[in-house]
């Protein structure tokens, strides 16, 4: 079927039209119709999403007159994978810690930690742009500084750049003045590079206190993004297929893929990852857009429900001692004065 959803408008469904051939305007009526297609929602096969523009965060960043990342509407085209099952959550618009997101569809987010890189990320960009894919960018501050002209195409093509801390450590054995000047100075430099202030981050190894997530949410507005999808892309040796079978095996609806592009056998795998979840109906969305069609879904479902649905648990957050970290996942040093930009 054809229907066409916009999510941001479930109550704007008009009534009589094709997909809904009711005649009446009774708002029991409609209302009785969006708690149907709230609950069927795997039954259809396939339908457009429109998802809506990104709001502003609740908490502005602390750098003034800088827009947040900019997130055209998009068009989901959905076609529920077999044996699938809609996620009925509520999570409250205070929800700050995200794992995944509960989607009535299959729209997922693919992210790239620890670049920009010179040599992976530029083709990388290629691949996503010749596949219209929108990605996340998790970037490390001290590689923004050396090659910003890399976050600038990233959003001129579409993509979402965030937070990934300035010099990639463990968050958690660091005090408030030194977890500030981590983020604050990696805000500072995507700013300048693109001209968009990121809206979210993730803590180098997913390592984060609980109220260090409280911390930056108050201080910087961001959320705290982690994964639920992780193909161990930075485990030697590295296996481009292993990385495609892994994100192939892991992925549902809703989930947050883990990648890295400082490596090159990763980006390897994307062009085959990329046409093969595209192939099993998934469509990319940034994180941004993820959150923001779980968050409108849920305000429907609540809306809509005769019965109070019950709100999803906050993840727990892993606190990964140093002694087991990857090395691998550390982003590559790379002092700025090498290259003359004076950071
Ligand atoms: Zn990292």
């Amino acid at each position: 079927m054809g229907m066409t959803l916009r999510t941001s408008g479930f109550a704007d469904i008009p009534a009589g039209t094709e997909a809904f051939p009711c005649s009446t305007n009774s708002v029991n009526f409609r209302l009785f119709i969006l708690f149907l297609l709230a609950a069927f929602m795997p039954l259809i096969a396939a339908a457009d999403i429109q998802l809506p523009p990104v709001p502003a965060p609740a908490i502005a960043p602390p750098a003034t007159g800088v827009p947040a990342s900019p997130e055209p509407p998009m068009e989901i085209r959905r076609a529920i994978a077999v044996g699938e099952t809609a996620p009925v959550a509520a999570p409250s618009v205070t929800k700050i810690v995200f794992t995944r997101c509960a989607v009535p569809a299959p729209v997922i987010a693919i992210t790239f930690d620890d670049g920009p890189n010179p040599d992976h990320t530029p083709r990388l960009l290629e691949m996503l742009k010749v596949r219209n894919i929108k990605a996340t960018f998790f970037m490390v501050g001290r590689c923004v500084v050396t090659w910003p002209h890399l976050v600038k195409r990233m959003v001129e093509e579409g993509h979402e750049v965030a937070n990934h801390s300035w010099s990639h450590p463990l968050l958690t054995s660091l005090g408030n003045t030194s977890l500030d000047s981590q983020i604050q100075r990696t805000h500072d430099a995507i700013i300048k590079a693109c001209g968009i202030a990121p809206r979210h981050y993730r803590p180098p190894y997913g390592a984060i206190g609980m109220s260090q997530r409280k911390y930056i949410h108050e201080h910087f507005g961001y959320s705290t993004i982690l994964w639920d999808v992780d193909p161990l892309d930075w485990k030697t040796p590295r296996n481009s297929k292993k990385v495609q079978e892994r994100i192939l095996a892991n992925t549902k609806s809703g989930s947050i893929i883990l990648t890295h592009d400082i490596h090159g056998s990763t980006v390897d795998a994307m062009p085959a990852t990329l046409d093969a979840l595209t192939a099993r109906g998934y469509q990319f969305a940034t994180v941004s857009q993820l959150i923001e069609l779980e968050r409108e879904t849920a305000s429907t479902v609540v809306a809509t429900a005769p019965a109070p649905v019950p709100l999803t648990p906050e993840p727990t957050i892993p606190v990964v001692p140093m002694s087991t970290l990857p090395p691998e996942t550390v982003a590559p040093a790379q002092p700025a004065k090498a290259v003359g930009l004076g950071e």
